[in-house]
């Protein structure tokens, strides 16, 4: 199995090399995110051992956890789920990146929880590109106010934007360009917006099965689960 992880890392990354060259783009633009929800410990501890350094939890208790149970420095963790004000404070000792803010109270909660130990935190503003309700993140026309509120923050730092594309079969994922096109739009929309700790640079979008749609449309984050660590059992 651990064989098959650092094999699987090669693979996703072929596929993200393949994609640059296509869009005439540096793959070293391009951040694979591995997202170990619902896999054991054990699997992360392998993908680091080849090389992995960013992770990307879906879930607040899960994320804690794995954060304390292996306290690797060097590892990169990530919040990419839906995110409850209240778990803020559980997290803040040990998160690098919360790529899930829909809204100015998230970024008021952090700010708070991270001046008291003195960290700074990275965030991405979650953007509803999908038009499904039931997806989390801001429409696009709220997020001006969120940029202006983060501008007066001294311990977060707004990196960039994430949006999750609406789930489609592998031979529909065209289906889904528009959507990553209007995160770029919004993002370079936004750009006035830019400040001491605000940057807009980072584009959180594609998965397993889009990956490569999203890179031709400018993604610098890609969030792989599925094609490193294998099909979750729910
Ligand atoms: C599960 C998940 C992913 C990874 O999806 P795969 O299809 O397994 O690649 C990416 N982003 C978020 C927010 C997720 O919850």
């Amino acid at each position: 199995m651990g064989q098959d992880i650092c094999q699987n890392i090669e693979d996703v990354s072929t596929r993200i090399r393949k994609a640059c060259t296509r869009a005439d783009r540096d793959p070293e633009e391009v951040q694979l995110i591995a997202i170990s929800k619902m896999k054991p410990l054990e699997d992360i501890k392998t993908a680091f051992g080849c090389g992995q350094l960013h992770f990307g939890e879906n879930r607040a208790k899960e994320l804690q956890d794995k954060m304390e149970a292996y306290e690797e420095d060097q590892i990169q963790w990530h919040m990419v789920g839906n995110l409850q004000t209240n778990k803020i404070k559980y997290m803040v000792n040990r998160v690098n990146w919360i790529d899930s803010v829909p809204k100015s109270k998230t970024l008021r909660e952090i700010e708070k929880r991270a001046s008291r130990i003195d960290r700074v935190i990275n965030t991405l503003i979650q953007i509803n590109i999908s038009g499904e309700d039931q997806k989390s993140g801001c429409e696009p026309e709220n997020l001006a106010d969120i940029l202006e509120y983060a501008q007066g923050l001294e311990y977060v730092r707004v990196r960039g934007l994430m949006g999750m594309a609406t789930f489609v079969d592998k031979d529909k994922v065209e289906k889904v360009r528009p959507e990553f096109q209007l995160l770029r739009e919004v993002r370079d929309e936004h750009r006035s917006y830019e400040c001491k700790n605000i940057q807009l640079d980072e584009l959180s979008m594609g998965m397993t099965n889009d990956m490569e749609i999203a890179i031709e449309e400018g993604s610098t984050m890609v969030r792989v689960g599925r094609a490193i660590f294998g099909e979750r059992n729910y």
